[in-house]
């Protein structure tokens, strides 16, 4: 019996094994295979529709990493052989549309269309394309088939070359299936602000790789920035009531957050892109404002203005990346279901810590911490709470003031009476965090993942956490997720 078990075991794994090891050159040219479609949907319902398909140049990621080896990402893109029924490529990742369908429109049932691609080595013979969903349970399974016979004449072949877009390579360290390949887009950037573009570039790539641990893995990373001339300066500002000509289609706002700044001209971003191999493609917006927006093996985009653009920029690639997830939990996203009650996210640094004995980090735990870790949080809490009081009455002060025609003066009085309270007890909360005996211990903190209970993080605070000018450190759990993540698109 015990035979007969170690056969099967010995059978399995090597079945896994053949799983993983895809052999580049049996299956795939080294060429990139861009496949657009149209997703739409709300929260229960959802339809994918072909747009075009391009063959567009080299292939940028690694030969010997072609199924994924995480399990992140609301979608997974498949391909099949179908003359031996093998899996032959893997991609996980998430969209703008799958963050739709947790918010109150899409669940009260209002539908939308976003555009999106996914870029896959192109086969040499036909095959089978999956696009597949997680269900609640974090389950995958399939909600789109194509067979694609890559010599198909509908599949558009030509030059990627546009006329006026510009492109600086800023860091080359060579082949592009043994690098980490960065793309740089400008957005909103005008004729007259090309000087300010390049600044930009050379700043954030500084900023990048000045925190680990990107700087000790300097020499896995290819970057490039491309220009593209924009109508106007700045981006769309809804709330503000503020719109720019730009051609990435970026804008504040996203799903009614003020802060929440994505671009949603996929097409275009796309196509300015695919002038160089890129596995990651960031969307700089040329704009003096807070806000950004990261989303795993998507899209990153930065604000490039507020005195925390350092922080937003790392964070932002954190989640867009590495699939980092959130690990604050007072803030104004407009989520509603976006981790379901009583199933392990599959973010590496947010767990629901069903066991407490198979914690996804426990290797890392520093000695002599509890699992789950007190840390203060009824405080933390409580000077959460008194912010949020303060800043109604401030709001609900200020209106009263108007509505009695009270003069400028008196008015301004008011609000720098309140701004200086809300000051002073911001930075009781920075100075709680930053300065926590637990700083830099690895544990088990309760709240997480835009929820006060039920998710736990790995530290007090971290770059996914509240900004910390002083230190930008993302904690040992996310490095290690970070290098992982190196490790796959290099080794
Ligand atoms: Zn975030």
């Amino acid at each position: 019996m015990k035979k007969t078990v170690s056969l099967f075991t010995c059978l399995f794994s090597l079945l896994l094994s053949a799983q993983t090891h895809v052999d580049f050159n049996r299956y795939f040219q080294d060429q990139t295979l861009r496949i657009d479609y149209y997703h739409s949907g709300n929260a229960t319902d959802e339809w994918i529709t072909l747009d075009n398909m391009y063959i567009q140049g080299t292939w940028a990621g690694n030969p010997a990493g072609l199924i994924q080896w995480y399990n992140m990402g609301k979608y997974a893109a498949k391909v099949y052989d179908l003359v031996s029924n093998n899996l032959i490529f893997s991609t996980g990742y998430s969209t703008t549309f799958s963050e739709y369908q947790t918010t109150g429109p899409a669940i009260s049932g209002t539908s939308r269309t976003y555009h999106e691609s996914v870029l896959i080595p192109c086969p040499k013979k036909r095959f089978l394309f999956i696009i597949e969903k997680r269900d609640k349970y974090n389950i995958l399974y399939p909600v789109y088939k194509l067979v694609i016979d890559p010599s198909d004449y509908h599949i558009i072949n030509e030059s990627t070359k546009r006329t006026d877009d510009e492109i600086y390579p800023v860091v080359k360290n060579g082949d592009p299936h043994k690098t980490v390949d960065l793309v740089i887009v400008g957005e909103g950037y005008t004729q007259q602000d090309q000087e300010t573009f390049k600044k930009d570039l050379d700043y954030f790539v500084h900023v990048f790789f000045s925190v680990e641990p990107y700087n000790s893995h300097r020499k896995k990373f290819n970057i490039t920035g491309i220009y593209t001339p924009s109508h106007e300066s700045g981006t769309d500002e809804p709330r503000q009531r503020r719109y720019r000509n730009t051609p990435l289609g970026s804008s504040f706002n996203t799903f009614d957050s003020d802060r929440y700044l994505l671009a949603d001209n996929n097409k275009v971003i796309r196509d300015v892109a695919a002038q160089v191999p890129y596995d990651a493609v960031l969307v700089m917006v040329n704009i003096d404002r807070y806000g950004g927006g990261g989303i795993f093996n998507w899209q990153t985009v930065f604000a490039t203005g507020s005195p925390l653009r350092d922080c937003v920029f790392l964070h932002e690639f954190g989640h867009a990346f590495a699939g980092l997830g959130d690990e604050y939990y007072t803030s104004d996203v407009s989520y509603e279901e976006f981790y379901p009650a009583g199933i392990e996210p599959t973010d590496p640094n947010v767990t629901a810590l069903l066991d407490p004995q198979q914690l996804k980090w426990k290797d890392l735990v520093s000695p002599g911490l509890e699992i789950p870790t007190e840390w203060g949080k009824a405080v933390f809490d409580s000077l959460n709470h008194s912010m949020a009081l303060l800043s109604k009455e401030k709001a609900s002060v200020i209106q009263r003031l108007h509505d009695s025609n009270e003069t400028p003066g008196a008015i301004r009085n008011a609000e720098n009476n309140y701004n200086n309270r809300i000051f002073s007890l911001r930075a009781e909360i920075d100075s709680f965090l930053f300065n926590h005996p637990l700083k830099g211990k690895i544990g088990a903190f309760e709240g997480a993942g835009y929820q006060s209970e039920g998710l736990y993080r790995p530290t007090v605070n971290s770059m996914m956490h509240r900004f910390d000018m002083n230190d930008r450190s993302f904690g040992k759990v996310n490095e290690r997720a970070i290098i992982k993540m190196i490790e796959f698109y290099t080794e």
